[in-house]
């Protein structure tokens, strides 16, 4: 062991931090990114305003106590690996004159894409699957921190349930797309609802479609898409079950490829953002309280309501770099099986989706394929922005401009 040279004798942490950060009660500081990867230093704010500051190789105590308040945000650019090759797979585009109400309003069917158009519930073959709107109760316009309350749709995989909800608003509905009718009212009560997206996924649990949902602003249930039934019946007040009364805010839901586990983009109070992942295999099995002793995955910060994907069963990708906002453009890696992070790449920034263990991105300039094993860009294919992916085929949609443009992985 040698004596690195912030003058401890103790391991050395590989990386850099200026003078004022290697004592105690150090100054606030910000992560500087050196252009490789995410690799960076860590500078108080007088050294990463300084043209030639000293930077001084730290040992891992001066870099972790250093890191404990490094809340200055990000300076700096990553290295950012593109490797970019042709993306193969088939493309096909057709004249399609369905409007969806917004980016959250197209969903797969197994025969094609639904879409919540202002008339209703259409499907992309031109047979409108229903005549006039899915109604729910009407909510006030509300705006929260830049997330605006408005619908969104969901389907079941069999393509016979779709769920009608209002993003961060408090109803929703489920609908039987064969018959047009309402299965199901959803209702999470009207606390702070306006900072989640409606927390609502369909899951097949090869008994037919379940409807995962918060029925208040700590509590999910599980439904019967078909007849609306409860499945989870229990108790979960503070003053009637103190153990099991949960502090959380339930936001938007992500079932894992094979429906075993439940990713869930939520908050506490202070607050701070905590995904949450749930092992809903084990809750449908028989541990009534699965929801209430979820694997909280990372504390985040101010950072929620961000895109998330899953990667294989066992991990998941959280986007936004860092502990607090503002967090850097990238992708964490986590374990889904506990707090720790294994690792992170620039990069990535907008709505996200995993598929056969690569992470699919609509970005600003089109449609990107990172491969999560090293972190690198591996596709892109410019002005193709979709809004909609099919789990069962990996096929992606955008229907804009009366055209449903698709890309499909395998032809
Ligand atoms: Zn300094
Ligand atoms: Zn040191």
């Amino acid at each position: 062991m040698n004596v690195s040279s912030c003058g401890h004798l103790a391991p050395a942490a590989g990386a850099r931090v200026c003078a004022h950060l290697t004592t105690d009660n150090g100054p606030g500081c910000f992560r500087v990114l050196t252009g490789v990867a995410t690799r960076y230093d860590l500078l108080c704010q007088a050294c990463a305003d300084a043209e030639t500051p000293e930077l001084l190789e730290a040992c891992v105590g001066c870099f972790e106590r250093a890191e404990s308040v490094a809340y200055l945000g990000w300076r700096g650019d990553p290295g950012i690996l593109r490797r970019d090759r042709d993306l193969g797979g088939t493309w096909t585009t057709t004249p399609c004159a369905i409007t969806p109400l917004n980016d959250r309003c197209l969903a797969p069917l197994p025969d094609g894409w639904l879409a919540l158009t202002a008339a209703g519930l259409a499907g992309t073959d031109g047979e409108p699957r229903l005549a006039g709107p899915v109604d729910l109760p009407p909510e006030p316009p509300e705006e929260w921190a830049g997330h605006v309350r408005g619908p969104a749709l969901y389907t079941s995989g069999d393509g016979r349930f779709a769920a009608v909800v209002t993003d961060h608003g408090r109803h929703g509905a489920v609908v039987d797309l064969g018959s047009g009718v309402v299965t199901l009212a959803l209702d999470r009560q009207d606390y702070h609802t306006e900072t989640t997206r409606f927390p609502v996924a369909f899951v097949n649990a090869g008994t037919g479609p379940l409807v995962v949902t918060a029925t208040d602003w700590n509590r999910l249930d599980v439904f019967d898409a078909a007849t609306g039934r409860l499945l989870t019946d229990r108790v979960t007040t503070r003053e009637e079950n103190p153990e099991h009364y949960f502090d959380y805010f339930f936001g938007a839901l992500l079932p894992s490829p094979s429906g075993r586990s439940l990713l869930v983009d939520g908050w506490a109070w202070h607050p701070v953002g905590i995904p949450l992942a749930l092992d809903f295999q084990a809750w449908l099995a028989g541990d009534r309280h699965a929801p209430e002793h979820g694997r909280m995955l990372a504390d985040r910060g101010y950072s929620w309501n961000t895109p998330m994907a899953w990667i294989g069963e066992d991990t998941v990708a959280l986007q936004g770099i860092g502990d607090d906002e503002p967090m850097l453009e990238g992708v964490e890696l986590r374990d889904a099986g506990g707090d720790s992070r294994l690792g992170m790449f620039a990069g990535p920034a907008g709505p996200m989706w995993g598929h056969g263990g690569l992470l699919y991105v609509t970005a600003e300039a089109g449609f990107e394929v990172w491969d999560p094993a090293d972190g690198a860009r591996i596709g892109f294919a410019e002005g193709f922005r979709p809004t909609a992916h099919d789990p069962a085929t990996g096929a992606f949609a955008e229907l804009r401009n009366d055209q449903l443009r698709i890309w499909a992985p395998v032809g």
